[in-house]
């Protein structure tokens, strides 16, 4: 008989992970409403964590305490909400919307979307082939002159202030995902799972944020009231590993691609990450055979960038899984990415040690 190995690991992912990340997903939580989301967070970690609170702006704040001397306090940060849009006007049951969160409306006509707490099915609507001039086909639809189309009957039950999401539904693909806001129920989904198998070295001091799309407002009042040593932002970075994507852009600015592991961040728009904590992560990497890749610097950001500046500072990086068609109407990701996320995450805390951070920040 094997010796117990006493060191707590990750399971693969499995069933269970794959039907809690489904449910994540076909959940609408489009910023500022993510009580959807909110909800099944809250059944899943209750019983796992030593407290759990809902802050002001809804953030999720959960705490699982370690054992031992002098534990490092490390917050994981995974943001709820995902991108959407938001009902602004009613004229004969076709509604007025505007986009939450960054949408590139050229994608937006004839697109199926859920609309209300009641997940109404309607449509983007787009004028048929048939109706359509030579020139309005080389043009760019308008945001203003777009519509919701619910069909009639729809009454009162759809108000100004309602979200609305793609209506993509969650699918297997062989290795792949394909679903509506991987970004960033990956996250969500790989928070809990290390809740469920907490590094014992640690204080996990978990937040499920608010409002990430908007402007990273939920995880900046949720570093606030945790104050916590060091923090980790656990998100999806477009994948960008399309060959010809390569012609005219250059493979320079999201250099992520799919089965390469988790992406760690050395710098992004928002946030330059804590040296040290990259190290950490590599080191955790290489030491497990977990593969990885670093991204690069470019656009997009985290909650790490609102969370790196609470209080006098907090030594910040971010971790992410690869998604291609990132803020669409669909994503495409790998299992094994995101498999490979969560070991590496799992990995990384039971590295750190109470003096971890008191040493050079810059190697
Ligand atoms: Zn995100």
């Amino acid at each position: 008989m094997m010796t117990k190995n006493k060191e707590i690991t990750v399971p693969e992912i499995g069933q269970d992970q794959l039907e809690l990340l489904e449910k994540l997903c076909n959940a609408t939580a489009v910023s500022g409403d993510e009580g959807e989301v909110r909800q099944i967070v809250l059944e899943a970690i209750k019983p796992l964590v030593d407290e759990v609170k809902v802050d002001a702006l809804g953030n999720v704040l959960a705490t699982k305490r370690g054992h031992g001397e002098n534990r490092v306090r490390v917050m994981l940060a995974a943001h709820m909400d995902e991108i959407g849009f938001m009902i602004v006007d009613d004229k004969d049951n076709l509604f007025q919307f505007e986009r939450v969160g960054g949408i590139d409306e050229r994608q937006l006509p004839g697109k199926a979307v859920l609309v209300g707490s009641e997940h109404l099915p309607g449509v983007i609507g787009a004028k048929p082939i048939h109706l359509t001039t030579t020139k309005e086909r080389k043009s760019k639809v308008e945001l203003s002159s777009m519509r919701i189309d619910l069909g009639p009957g729809i009454g009162d039950k759809v108000k100004p202030g309602d979200r609305a999401t793609f209506a993509t539904r969650f699918k297997l693909l062989g290795p792949s995902i394909r679903a509506k806001a991987l970004d960033d129920r990956f996250g969500v989904a790989t928070l809990i799972e290390l809740l469920k198998y907490p590094p014992d070295n640690v204080d996990l001091l978990a937040a499920f944020t608010v409002q990430e799309e908007v402007g990273l407002r939920g995880a900046r009042v949720a570093a606030y009231h945790i104050d916590p040593d060091m923090a980790i932002a656990i998100d999806s970075t477009p994948a960008y590993d399309l060959p010809h994507w390569e012609e005219d852009f250059g493979n320079d600015h999201y250099n992520t691609k799919l089965d390469a592991g988790p992406a760690i961040y050395v710098m992004d728009r928002a946030t330059i990450a804590d040296r040290r904590l990259v190290t950490l992560l590599e080191e955790a990497a290489q030491e497990k055979g977990i593969p990885y890749q670093l991204r690069q610097p470019g656009g997009g950001g985290t909650d790490a960038g609102a969370i790196h500046k609470v209080r006098s500072g907090i030594p910040s990086i971010s971790v992410s899984v690869p998604g291609r068609y990132a803020h669409t109407a669909a994503s495409i990701a790998r299992v094994s990415d995101w498999e490979n996320t969560l070991k590496l995450l799992h990995a990384a805390l039971i590295k750190v040690t109470p003096d971890f951070l008191k040493g050079e920040r810059r190697g």
